[in-house]
């Protein structure tokens, strides 16, 4: 049973055919890469998951329930499905801890005893246990990104999806934003990541997709995809990349 699938999930915003038809299955434990240029539908994809967005047509399933399903009622699908962005959208006045805590108390009903013990645990689990009382502003870009990486696994979630986390991030600091995947992909998370590192898509992915006008113009594993394209868009695409150094 896939963890999560997508049946040809079609959106538009207007006129414009944004996902068109897109199948994909993700398998429990699986990391899947999205890649393809600006505009090609990666974020908008990633986002019909947990539903940010709402697709106009097909149907995306988690553990084979569908994500519409009453049963996740208004917040559960959250819990579920965890995401972090390229601009970490923490709180500036805030402490991290109540960053961490805000949604779990205000949204999920926990206690503020309960919530802050598993933001600290969280905390520490990244090497940031110090920086409870601390406000973001007093943190380093990877740093704010580890917190809202914590903040994305408050609820244990079986899913999380990453877009572009490291795009946002000085160079010198990606590497340890790219190091907090590896980790989780190592204890088994499941994950769909959209990203323009292509020798990280390389090192973490089982799978990658091309992206090109809202469709998955190619998928395999990525020694083959970066190897040898099958198709000559995908090619076009990798070949930029390469001449912009970031392969
Ligand atoms: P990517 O992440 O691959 O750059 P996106 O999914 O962000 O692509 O965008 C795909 C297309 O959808 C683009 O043409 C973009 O302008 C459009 N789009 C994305 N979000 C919105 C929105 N909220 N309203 C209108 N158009 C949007
Ligand atoms: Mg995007």
């Amino acid at each position: 049973m896939p963890r999560v699938q997508l049946a040809e999930v079609t959106k538009y915003f207007g006129d414009n055919l944004v996902l068109d038809q897109v199948d994909l299955s993700v398998a429990q434990h699986e990391v899947v890469c999205l890649i393809g240029a600006s505009g090609s539908g990666k974020s908008t994809l990633l986002r019909c998951i947990n539903r940010l967005v709402k697709a106009d047509y097909g149907d995306i399933y988690l553990d084979d329930v569908p994500v519409t399903d009453e049963s996740f009622g208004k917040v559960g699908l959250h819990k579920r499905i965890g995401i972090v962005f390229q601009s970490y959208n923490l709180f500036p006045h805030l402490t991290v801890l109540d960053n961490l805590t805000l949604a779990p108390r205000k949204v999920h009903g926990k206690s503020k005893k309960e919530a802050e013990a598993q933001a600290q645990e969280q905390l520490d689990r990244f090497g940031m246990g110090r920086f409870a009382k601390a406000y973001p502003e007093q943190l380093s870009g990877g740093q704010q990104q580890r917190v809202a990486f914590v903040r994305a696994l408050m609820n244990k979630p079986d899913v999380l999806l990453l877009d572009e986390v490291t795009a946002a991030l000085d160079p010198e600091l990606v590497g340890e934003v790219l190091g907090i995947i590896k980790e989780l992909k190592a204890q088994g998370m499941t994950m769909v990541i959209v990203t323009h590192e292509m020798g990280f898509a390389r090192d973490v992915a089982d799978r990658v997709c091309f992206l090109e006008g809202g469709r998955i113009l190619e998928e395999g594993n990525p020694t083959d995809m970066f190897n040898e394209p099958q198709h000559e868009r995908t090619r076009a695409f990798l070949d930029r990349i390469i001449e912009a150094g970031r392969l």
